[in-house]
């Protein structure tokens, strides 16, 4: 027992040395990409129930590397908030979301579009100025952007969520409850911080874990408090049916579109001929 012990043990040395390696390898490859500029930034609709309009549109990363193909955030961000490469990566989403979006509504197409912020980009004390800076860059307008945060962000014991959110706030943006319904559920966080929109996580929406009444209940308390609701994960006309019965405003999901490359999305979006 004690030889099967030894032997077990070495294989978890070796397990773990490989994925070190790999994780050394991915953390190289992702200062090269960022160096190169690989880094793109999709957009997935976001549409209003009621018009069955593109009100807006999710910025979501991927990293298209000629190496590895096209690679999705799950597996690179992770790496990238441990090594603090989500900050300069990060940077860049906004730059590019901004000058993205001057673009589009210099063509009509005038939409709000949603930035993700993970944990280490939120509580970075460079953020604001950072975010300040590539906005600066681009030229991008505040008053037609997102912040999609998530509820851990809020725990913080000290006043720091809040004065990021109120600066975010100060700045012309808006603020959004990503996830909503999956963590801590904090209805009080919803009235302690200044937040615009809510938006209920997929799961309620697929009914995975068939708490649709639960999810009826935070999309009533939403209502009451005058925030902007928005369905993630819309997949199919029966998910859609049950939104449009429901006060939710907008919602997302590869019922619509998946998340698009920019020239594919103005291609399916964009309804008058460019100039
Ligand atoms: P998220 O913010 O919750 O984004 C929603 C995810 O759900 C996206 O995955 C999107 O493609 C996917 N999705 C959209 N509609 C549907 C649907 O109808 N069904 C299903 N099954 N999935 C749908 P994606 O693009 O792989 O992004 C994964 C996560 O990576 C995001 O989750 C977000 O947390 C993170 N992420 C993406 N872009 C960024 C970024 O620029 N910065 C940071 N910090 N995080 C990002
Ligand atoms: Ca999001
Ligand atoms: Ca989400
Ligand atoms: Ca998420």
């Amino acid at each position: 027992a004690k030889e099967r012990g030894r032997n077990d043990m070495a294989y978890y040395e070796e397990g773990l040395a490989v994925a070190m390696r790999q994780r050394t390898s991915l953390e190289a490859d992702l200062r090269h990409a960022l160096e190169r500029d690989e880094f793109e930034v999709f957009y997935q609709p976001r549409v209003c129930v009621h018009t069955r309009r593109v009100v807006g549109a999710e910025a979501l990363l991927r990293w298209r590397s000629p190496e590895r193909g096209l690679v999705m955030p799950d597996d690179f961000i992770p790496v990238c908030e441990s090594s603090g490469l989500i900050m300069p990566i990060g940077l860049r989403v906004f730059e590019q979301v901004a000058r993205q979006q001057a673009e589009w509504a210099a063509r009509g197409l005038d939409l709000q579009i949603s930035v993700n912020l993970s944990p280490r980009q939120f509580s970075h004390p460079g953020l604001l100025d950072g975010i300040r800076a590539a906005l600066r860059v681009a030229a991008g307008r505040p008053a037609r952007l997102e912040i999609e945060i998530t509820e851990s962000m809020l725990l913080a014991r000290d006043e720091r969520p809040r004065e990021v959110l109120d600066a975010f706030e100060a700045m012309g943006m808006s603020i959004a409850l990503d996830d909503f319904g999956t963590g801590y559920s904090n209805l009080a966080a919803l009235q302690r911080y200044p937040i615009h929109t809510v938006k209920i996580d997929k799961t309620f929406i697929q009914g995975l874990d068939t708490d649709r009444p639960l999810a009826d209940m935070i999309v009533s308390m939403c209502r009451l408090m005058r925030l902007t609701v928005v369905a993630e994960g819309v997949e199919t006309c029966d998910q859609l049916d049950w939104i449009a019965g429901r006060a939710i405003d907008q919602y997302q999901g590869f019922l619509c579109a998946r998340a698009l490359p920019a020239a594919a999305f103005e291609a399916r979006f964009i309804d008058e001929p460019l100039a």
